[in-house]
Formats: structure tokens, sequence, C-alpha cells
């Protein structure tokens, strides 16, 4: 029988005020996962209630009280993940060997926030003779964490995580699309003696359950994470509400490869860079940047390479139908745009919404395929001459999360790397840092830092006390 869950509000499952819920299958298939709640603004009430009503108690445990549950939850993440990645896996459409490395991921957020419980302290500032002052970083309250669908336990946990450490309660809300594994990390979370009404996962859609949320009068931060266009709309409320918001936003990667990389090395990280998780991914390296000279090699041994990618094993299924549609039309728009499609370019014939991995070469920034995010397969090599076309290419962008560089030359590492306008710049690799390093946007792709040491300043904030002696 199908699992059908409630919400979790208070440490249980909860009926949703409005009876109804919302099937979720596997992408592109008819096999239903789950029934999951539609959530409304009763819903919305009830959670931020309990939140609220659980504040007190949370924010005065000891921090190392707190810590040892944050690392009781990522035990517990551990032993249930082989169940908690097929899960994903199937609501998410996602390969078997993929999701297993995100539930990981989602322990370790839990694991290395729970050392860093105590992180966020304050400094003693000097005052003169006769006068002691010093500031502590202290939680907001209730906070928000609204994530999409494309890593959905992995970033609930981004945000979860280092929420808890430092003392707020929250009021998850994933996508309507994905919810199961975040409704199931709640359950997690109490059995590994969370308090109740620490952590409510609310399901709905945004109309429903995520606006609602933010306009909360409660409700004191919002950390969102998903399209510029919804980070947007709810920045807009977060400014009316004069609250902070963390926006991690959309990306369009630029992967540089100079001529003097190891290219072998250079098109054998470029290729998980931009096909990962189907290009669902919003740090990934979709504008490949080649220099002149080695252009055409590269071009060659990425096709050979993506020749042996297996579907269903490197890559998965497009996870939602409308991103599905947004894929191909983005394939449709690059024909019109004038970029030769190199490889790839199809619908695979199984089940699932699979589009093979696609490369466009002849590209120019100009291009619509250069300048908008397609969240999906989809590759545009674009030429430069010199370092300098190089970064100009790269920066030529509304966006800012993720940038990388193939080479050699430790200075010229160094020089691009401080040239480039993006939260995160890889140099020889794609992606390392998964917990331990800050992580944001610059431009439009965001505001704010998870992840790292650095996101607990985004989920505290400062007073300052002085005493006359
Ligand atoms: P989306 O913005 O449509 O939705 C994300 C979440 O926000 C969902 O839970 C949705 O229900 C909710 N939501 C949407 N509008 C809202 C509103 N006005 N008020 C409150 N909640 C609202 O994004 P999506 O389609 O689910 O995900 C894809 C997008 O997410 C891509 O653009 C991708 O780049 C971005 N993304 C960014 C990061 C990052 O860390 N920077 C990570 C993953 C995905």
């Amino acid at each position: 029988m199908t699992k059908r869950y409630g919400q979790w509000i208070g440490g249980a499952e909860v009926e949703p005020a409005s009876g109804e819920y919302l099937i979720c299958r596997e992408p592109g298939r008819p096999d239903v996962v789950c029934e999951t709640p539609a959530g409304s603004r009763d819903d919305v009430d009830t959670a931020v209630a309990a939140a609220k009503a659980a504040w007190d108690g949370w924010r005065a445990r000891k921090p190392i009280e707190r810590g040892r549950v944050l690392a009781a939850i990522a035990a517990r993440l551990r032993a249930e993940s082989a169940y908690l990645a097929a899960l994903e896996a199937a609501q998410a459409g996602k390969p078997p060997g993929l999701a297993p490395l995100e539930i990981e991921a989602a322990a370790t957020y839990f694991e290395f926030y729970a050392g860093l419980v105590n992180h966020p302290d304050g400094e003693v500032i000097d005052l003169g003779p006769g006068m002691h002052a010093y500031t502590v970083r202290e939680p907001f309250g209730v906070v928000a964490i609204i994530t999409p669908w494309n890593a959905p336990l992995n970033q609930a946990c981004r945000g979860i995580a280092p929420a808890l450490a430092v003392g707020n309660t929250v009021v998850a809300k994933p996508s309507e699309f994905t919810s199961a594994t975040t409704l199931e990390l709640a359950r997690i979370a109490t059995q590994a003696g969370l308090p109740d009404g620490v952590l409510n996962v609310l399901t709905g859609d945004a109309e429903s359950v995520g606006a609602p949320l933010v306009e909360h009068p409660d409700v004191r931060k919002v950390a969102f994470t998903g399209s510029v266009t919804a980070g947007r709309a709810i920045g807009r409320v977060a400014a009316e509400r004069i609250i902070p918001v963390t926006l991690e936003l959309g990306g369009k990667g630029p992967n540089i490869i100079f001529a003097d990389a190891d290219l072998a090395a250079a098109v054998r990280g470029s290729i998980p860079a931009f096909l990962a998780n189907a290009g669902q991914i919003c740090s990934a390296g979709t504008r490949l940047l080649v220099h002149e000279d080695v252009h055409d090699q590269v071009v060659n041994a990425l096709v050979a390479g993506l020749a042996t990618v297996e579907p269903g094993v490197a890559y998965g299924s497009i996870t939602t139908e409308a991103q599905f549609a947004k894929v191909q039309s983005y394939l449709r728009i690059a024909e019109e745009e004038g970029a030769k499609l190199t490889t790839g370019g199809t619908v695979l014939d199984r089940p699932g919404w699979y589009i093979a991995p696609t490369v466009f070469t002849e590209v120019t920034n100009d291009m619509r395929i250069a300048r908008e995010e397609i969240f999906g397969p989809v590759l545009s090599v674009i030429r430069f001459a010199d370092e300098d076309e190089a970064v100009a290419i790269a920066n030529d962008t509304p966006y800012g999360l993720s940038a990388g560089l193939w080479t050699r030359d430790l200075s010229r590492a160094h020089r691009v790397a401080a040239r480039l306008e993006a939260g995160q710049v890889y140099v020889n690799e794609w992606q390392h840092g998964l917990v331990e390093g800050p992580f944001g946007g610059y431009k439009q792709s965001g505001v704010g830092r998870e992840k790292g040491a650095e996101a607990l300043h985004h989920y505290t904030q400062t007073k300052f006390v002085s005493i006359r002696l």
C-alpha cells in the first residue's frame, strides 16, 4: 500500500487541515512513491506556533547538548541511509549511485554543525578602564527553510543543521514534488532526541504553504533555495517585513580550460560538472570556456567521454515534467540561435524523463543557451583567445554562483580566481568542498552564505553588551 505522510508538527504526524494529499510519482513513470499533505495557511499557523513554543526550551539548552542531539541525528541518518537513498532516488529520479552520496552529505551537515555549536561566539571589546563590553551571537527564533526538488534532503539539511545548532527552531518546506525525505528527516530527528516542535516539516505548494510561511509574523528569518523568480518574490516579502533572508538561487557556471591544463583531467572533471544529477544543479559548470588552441582536442575528448556514460548510472531522469519540457525547449532554442549540436540533443527511449548529455559548440556568450539557466544536461562550449577574454566571458552573466578553471600555472590560478565574480571558484576540480566550505552567490545567484562555519553567522544576530564596572 502507498505510504501516506502527515505534516510533521510538534514531534508527530498531523493530518493536513485541508484533508487533501498530493500524489508523488517516480519522474516520468506511473509508479506512485507516496502521498504527501496538501498543506494550507492553517497548517502554517499550527507549525509556526509549535516552533515558537519550542524555542525557549531549545535555545536554553547548553550548546554541547544541542550538539549531541545533532550528532545523534547524523548517526540515525546514516543508519537509515539505504532506505532514504532509495526514497530520494524514487521521488527525484536519481541514479542509484548518486542518492547515497546525497544522504551521506545530509548526515555530514549534522555531524559538522554538531561540532560547531559554540563557534559563533562573541568577542570582548575594550571600551577602556571601568567598562566591560562584549558581543554574543543569538538565534533569531523561528526560521523558515524553503527548498527545491533537485537535492531535497541534502538542501534541507544544509539549512536545518546550522539553524538548529545555534538554537533556532525550524519550519521547513520542501518542494511539493519531493517532500518525502524531508518528512522522514523530521521523524528521524525526533527519534534521535530532538525535542518536539524544534523541527517541523510542512508540505504543499508555494502558494498554499510557501508564501504564508514567509508572511507569518512569527517567522524571524527565511533561508530559501530555488529559482531567481521565487527568490525575488520572497525577498520582497522579507523586505516588507524587515526580516533577514538568505537566498541561494541559480547559476550559469563558467568552467575555463586553459591551454596549459592537464587536458585529460580537465575533460574528466568537466563531464560530471555539467552532467551530475542530469544537470539539475545550481552550481553546475554549464558554460565550458576553452582556449582556441586546444578547443578541438577538448571537444573531441568530451564527446568520446560522453559516449561512455550510461544513463541511469552517470545521470538520471529529469525530476519534473515542467523541467523536462523546459530543457527540450532549450534544445530548440540552441538550434534556432545557430549553435552547433555536437552530441546528444535527444530524448532517450527509456522509462523516465531522460535527455541525452548534450554539447553545443560554436556558442557565443550572447546566446540564450549561454545566458539562461537550463537546469538540464546541456553544455555550451565557448572559445576564447586569452586570459582576459576568458575572464570577460566568464563574468558576462547575471549569475555568480560557481566558476572553475583548469591550469598548471599556479600564478594564473590565483590571478583568475581573484578576477572571477563567483561565490565559489574551483581550480583543477569541480565542487569538492561539499559541506565545509561556505557556499553562495554573487550577483543574481543570491544573498548570504550557506555551509561551512560561515553559515552560522546567517542563523544568528549580534548583541552588544556594555557594562560600567
Ligand atoms: P522554485 O523557486 O520554483 O521553488 C523552490 C521552493 O520554493 C519550492 O519549495 C517552492 O514551493 C517554493 N516557492 C516558490 N515560490 C515561492 C514563494 N513565492 N514563496 C514561498 N515559497 C515559494 O525552484 P525549483 O523549480 O523547485 O528549483 C529549481 C531552482 O532552484 C533552479 O533555478 C536552481 O538553480 C535553484 N537551486 C539553487 C540552489 C543553490 O543553492 N543556489 C540549489 C538548488 C537549486
